[in-house]
Formats: C-alpha cells, structure tokens, sequence
C-alpha cells in the first residue's frame, strides 16, 4: 500500500501517517520527494488489509492512497514516483543521470596480474573495479578463486588505484571476509535465486549488484531484489548479463530490452554486462555501446592486461591495452542517454 502525501503535507503530518501505519504492525518506508512524499506501508497480505482499514485518504493531508499490485512492492517504480535510486560507492555515483564503468579480470589470479589490471583500468577511466576471488565456475575441476589470499590482492588493488571494489560472494560463510574489502558485494547469476544468501546480504546493507540468473524472467530478478530491500538494504543495482535462448552463436544473448523495460518497472539502476553474455571480445564494444545508448546506469566488462594468459574467461576479456579507447567510446554512448561517467577524485 502506498500513501501519497499532498505537497502541503507538514513533517508532523507525515510522522502522523506512518506512527499510524507502524501502529498496525507495518513498516513505514518514507520516501521523500523534491515534491511530494510518499509512504510505503511495508509487511504482508494482513498487513496491507489493517492499513486499508485505516482510512488513510480521508486525512486532509493524504492525496491518495493506491495499492501497489507488483508482487515486487519495494523494488517498484511507483514506490519513489518515478525518482531513480542513486548508489554512492566511494564517492561514485551510479543511477539517474550517472554512469559507472565497472572494470578488471574475471578473476583475481596472482597479485601483478591483479596490480596491473587496477591500473590499466583506473588510467583508462573506469569508476570501479571488478575481480573475482570466489568463482562460480560449471566444473568442479577447473579453477575456483584464490578466495581469501584473492581478497588481499584485491585490496590491495583498492589502496594502490583508490578504486571501489566489485567482488562475488557465493557463500554465506564467506560473507564477513568478503565485506571487509568489497564496496560492492556481486550475486552471480547461478545465485541469483539463492534466497538466504540475499537476505543475509540484505541484512549487512553493503550495496549489492544482483546478476540476473540464467533463464529468470525479469520479474524474478526483481523479486530476488526484493529479498535484500526487505531486510532494509537500498543499496541495489541489478545487472542483465545474457540468458538463455536457442541462439548458439555466442553464450547467452544479451537481452537489451532488459533496459528500458526494468527502468521502467523498477527505480533500481541497471547495469549491463556484455562480457559473459558474449563470451568472444568483438561483440563486447558492440554490445557495451548499445547498452549504455539504451539508458543503462553502468557497463561490467572483464578486461585482462594479457587475455591469452588468462586462467579464465580470457576469450571474453579486452585487452588491457584496449581499454582507454574503449571506455571513451563507452563514455559517448552513455552521453547519448544523457549519462555522465561517474569517476573519483582517483581518475
Ligand atoms: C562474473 O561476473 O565473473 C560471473 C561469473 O558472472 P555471471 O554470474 O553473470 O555468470
Ligand atoms: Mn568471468
């Protein structure tokens, strides 16, 4: 259920509605506009039923009242009238008009590998970087990540380029060492239904980049949201990363409709990665251009300074030498939906 304040409504007036609505056993989610405020009444079916009850729209200073009929009800559009959340990490600004060019390795492999990707990537321009210690990988035979050991090396990337971080968590048993060095905690695509692991995430209020699983729809992407918002955790983006179709061209295909469809059902930012989508470097800038022209709020792209020598995913991966020219290109994309790439006081 959402209240929608009048644009006279005082502070006492809007205190008055949600000490009504927690009264009840709701939570009350105010979300303050330039404009108008509107008040979330947040809890189940009962919940919505005693705040119905309440009579809220006979107030003088309530508009209206509607139900909010998405299963998604923290994650919907109607919830911030429209107002696209903004993510601040470390200083960079991810949604609304700001863009984020997430960068690094697949993986976290040795600590110059990790070393020289941070600084290929930091001088070319990217907002954050991304690198994997904890790898979801299909065989159990094939490399898992340098975990713990692959952490340090991340953080020390993170001192010496002054780059947020971006890294998977795939355990909830690793959660503590993992949010010690991340800015951003990644819930992979194989995960993304992993409902315990997102309310735990949810409960640590580290920002969270939700992948979208393999064969999800986009409203189980948005649900998987959900879980961790409930808990109270605003700081999510969500990231189409291809699904699966009966195109065997290429890995998965990257559903770029995703864009303006969640932007417009959701005030999450959307985040695009063309890399695991396409699995092969040239559609990579192809499919990062058109991403950012289409209005995502940022790109996650594997980069290598020697894809050859990658331990893994190094097909997919641009080369480090690549990548400035690359990430300008992506720059001017993102200019065409009126974005700007958000970049610290480090770039
Ligand atoms: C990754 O980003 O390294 C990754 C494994 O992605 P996904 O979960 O989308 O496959
Ligand atoms: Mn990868």
């Amino acid at each position: 259920m959402m209240i929608v304040m009048k644009a006279t409504a005082t502070e006492e007036d809007i205190r008055s509605v949600a000490e009504r609505i927690e009264g009840v056993g709701a939570r009350a989610d105010i979300s303050q506009g330039a404009e108008v405020t509107v008040i979330g009444a947040v809890g189940d079916l009962e919940h919505d039923q005693r705040v119905a009850e309440l009579g809220l729209e006979t107030l003088e200073s309530v508009d209206h009242v509607m139900p909010i009929l998405k299963p998604y009800r923290l994650a919907a559009a109607e919830r911030r009238h429209g107002r696209p959340t903004v993510l601040d990490i470390g200083g960079r600004r991810i949604g609304g008009e700001h863009f984020a060019l997430i960068a690094g390795p697949c993986t976290v492999e040795s600590r110059d590998q990790t070393l020289e990707a941070a600084r290929i990537v930091q001088a070319g321009g990217a907002s954050l970087f991304r690198g994997g210690a904890y790898k979801p990988r299909t065989s159990p035979y094939s490399f898992q990540g340098l975990g713990q050991e692959g952490l340090r090396m991340l953080a020390e990337a993170k001192a010496v380029s002054g780059l947020p971080v971006v890294t998977e968590l795939m355990d909830v048993r690793d959660l503590d060492a993992v949010i010690e060095v991340a800015d951003v905690v990644q819930l992979g695509a194989r995960n993304m239904q992993n409902y315990t692991l997102l309310s735990e995430v949810g409960r640590s209020g580290m920002p969270v980049l939700i992948k979208r699983g393999l064969s999800s729809t986009l409203e189980e992407l948005l649900m998987a949201a959900e879980y961790v918002l409930k808990e109270g955790n605003e700081n999510v983006m969500l990231c189409e990363r291809g699904i699966r179709t009966f195109e065997t061209a290429y890995r998965f295909t990257l559903d770029l409709m995703a864009i303006p469809v969640l932007k417009e059902l959701t005030h999450l930012p959307v985040i695009v990665d063309p890399s695991h989508a396409a699995g092969r470097r040239d559609l990579v800038e192809p499919m990062s251009l058109a991403a950012a022209a289409a209005g995502a709020d940022g790109i996650i792209v594997e980069v290598h300074p020697e894809p050859e020598e990658a331990i893994c995913d190094g097909p997919q991966a641009l080369v480090g030498e690549h990548f400035g020219a690359y990430a300008e290109r992506v720059q001017a994309a993102a200019g065409i939906a009126g974005k700007t790439l958000s970049v610290g006081a480090a770039n």
